[in-house]
């Protein structure tokens, strides 16, 4: 791991990064199309160049396996940073709204105006993609960016660090190193846009300091998605991806199924499948074959070991800390016991939002009920994980797991202010617009109030 206090950013700067990014952002320099898709183009090579680098990064970080990252992380970041690149023209473009025939001599449009200065914080266990894709989003919608990684992902810490002033525009981009006291100073500073990507408390921390300065705030925070089991799904394979899904990153994931909601009768045979995937997924120990990534530092394997230590419930398997490694062994899957679906509804929703709502059926009732009485942030069927990265699909999280998006032209909105405009000619006074002018004149302005006024459909019979 590399040394990152060395590189942590001295507090008396941050204020002069700031000001010298909303010195540049001012110059126009963000604006042109073309800037724009020369920055993506060039963050698009930082990645590329460099995927070895990212890879070992991550394994000294986290000890994630490298196809992982492939796999995961680095294409997930290649692909949004592309879609950007392919696609900032038509987001960028000005649009019209739908043809209204009392509004068209106005001529309304809707300019797509950067915010200014926005800043991303980023956390610890996605922390390329959740730190770059956000970044290219930005870019393309012009503004400029402060960046701040995690502390806790050291070297890859120090290799964004390294590569972003090789890559990119360092007037417009730039990142600030450094814990909970340099973060503070951050968000002391007013930014057009934060972006936020962590753990809930300190989400609070982030939106009330925003609001400070009236700044407007993207919260992505945790998970606690759970899985509704239902007896008729292919059990085989859902406990097969929700276990592939509860190992990945070693469970350090927002979209992990956190924990699976199953009817009692059918717990035993669930627990089963879930065991049999486990020995499949895994046919070698974990710990020497290299296919299971560490807990990120040792004070969230005591978090762990806490939870194990405490469960009321019985351990099944696993259960094995090895904290010397900084590891655990086989990341907690809880397994809740509900009377029916009806039971699981009623968990979830005495609960925060989820993040994701996974449900495992082959019937497509029992899908509808659970989908029409819950409310997450996002949802998948018979799927884990996989279906956040969907093309075209907005992600974010809702309540407790958090507001606004963070993909493809959603996140690209996130940066931008929807500016309307309109442009009215000096003749259209002459057709009705006149009536608005004092002293009012009862039939022109009867007649405005007529143009304007919907009708309303009547309530319909009992
Ligand atoms: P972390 O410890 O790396 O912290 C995240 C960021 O917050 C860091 O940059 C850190 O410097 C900053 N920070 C920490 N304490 C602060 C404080 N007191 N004031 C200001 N800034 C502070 O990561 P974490 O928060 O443990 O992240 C893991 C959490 O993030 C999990 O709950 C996970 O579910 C969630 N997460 C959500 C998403 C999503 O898209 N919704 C994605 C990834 C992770």
């Amino acid at each position: 791991m590399s040394d990152l206090n060395a590189l942590y950013t001295p507090l008396e700067k941050i204020p002069q990064v700031h000001e010298g990014l909303k010195k540049a952002f001012r110059s126009g320099k963000t604006r042109p199309i073309a800037f724009r898709k020369t920055q993506l183009l060039k963050l698009c090579h930082l990645v590329q160049d460099n995927l070895q680098r990212f890879k070992d990064a991550l394994l000294a970080d986290l000890g994630r396996p490298a196809n992982e990252t492939d796999f995961l992380e680095l294409n997930g970041v290649l692909i949004e940073v592309k879609k950007a690149y392919d696609n900032v023209e038509k987001w960028a473009s000005t649009e019209k709204p739908p043809f209204s025939l009392f509004w068209f001599s106005m001529s309304p449009h809707i300019r797509k105006e950067p915010k200014g200065v926005v800043l991303l914080i980023s956390p610890f266990n996605y922390p390329v993609y959740l730190l770059l894709c956000p970044l290219a989003a930005a870019i393309a919608a012009g503004n400029a960016v402060l960046l701040k990684p995690s502390e806790l992902c050291t070297t890859v810490a120090a290799l964004l660090t390294e590569l972003l002033p090789k890559y990119l525009d360092t007037e417009v981009y730039e990142i600030v190193n450094g814990g909970v006291e340099e973060t503070t100073k951050i968000l002391e500073l007013p930014f057009n846009h934060i972006l936020y990507t962590g753990n809930g408390n300190v989400g609070r921390i982030v939106a009330t300091a925003a609001a400070k300065h009236l700044t407007p705030v993207t919260l992505e925070l945790g998970g606690k998605s759970p899985c509704v089991i239902d007896p008729d799904c292919d059990v085989k394979v859902a406990a097969k991806r929700i276990m592939w899904g509860r190992l990945v990153n070693s469970g350090q994931l927002c979209i992990s199924p956190d924990y699976v909601l199953v009817p009692k009768d059918f717990q035993d045979t669930f627990v089963e499948a879930l065991k049999q995937a486990y020995e499949e997924l895994h046919p070698t120990d974990p710990l020497k074959s290299g296919m299971l990534s560490r807990i990120v530092n040792e004070r969230h394997v005591l978090r762990l070991k806490r939870l194990l230590d405490n469960t009321k419930g019985t351990v099944v398997f696993g259960n094995k800390v090895e904290l010397s490694e900084r590891e655990i062994f086989g990341p907690i899957l809880p397994v809740v016991p509900v009377k029916d679906v009806d039971a699981a509804i009623e968990f979830i929703n005495e609960r925060d939002n989820p993040l994701v709502l996974y449900v495992f059926t082959r019937n497509r009732d029992f899908k509808k009920k659970v989908l029409n009485n819950t409310l997450s942030g996002t949802a998948s069927i018979n799927e884990v994980i996989m279906g956040c990265q969907a093309e075209g699909l907005p992600f974010g999280g809702v309540g407790a797991s958090g507001y606004g998006y963070t993909t493809g032209q959603a996140a690209f909105n996130t940066f931008t202010h929807m500016r309307s405009t309109v442009e009215n000619p000096t003749w259209a006074d002459s057709l009705l617009l006149h009536a608005r002018y004092t002293p009012y004149k009862s039939a022109p302005l009867r007649r405005l109030t007529w143009m304007l006024r919907p009708s309303i459909p009547p309530l319909p019979k009992d």
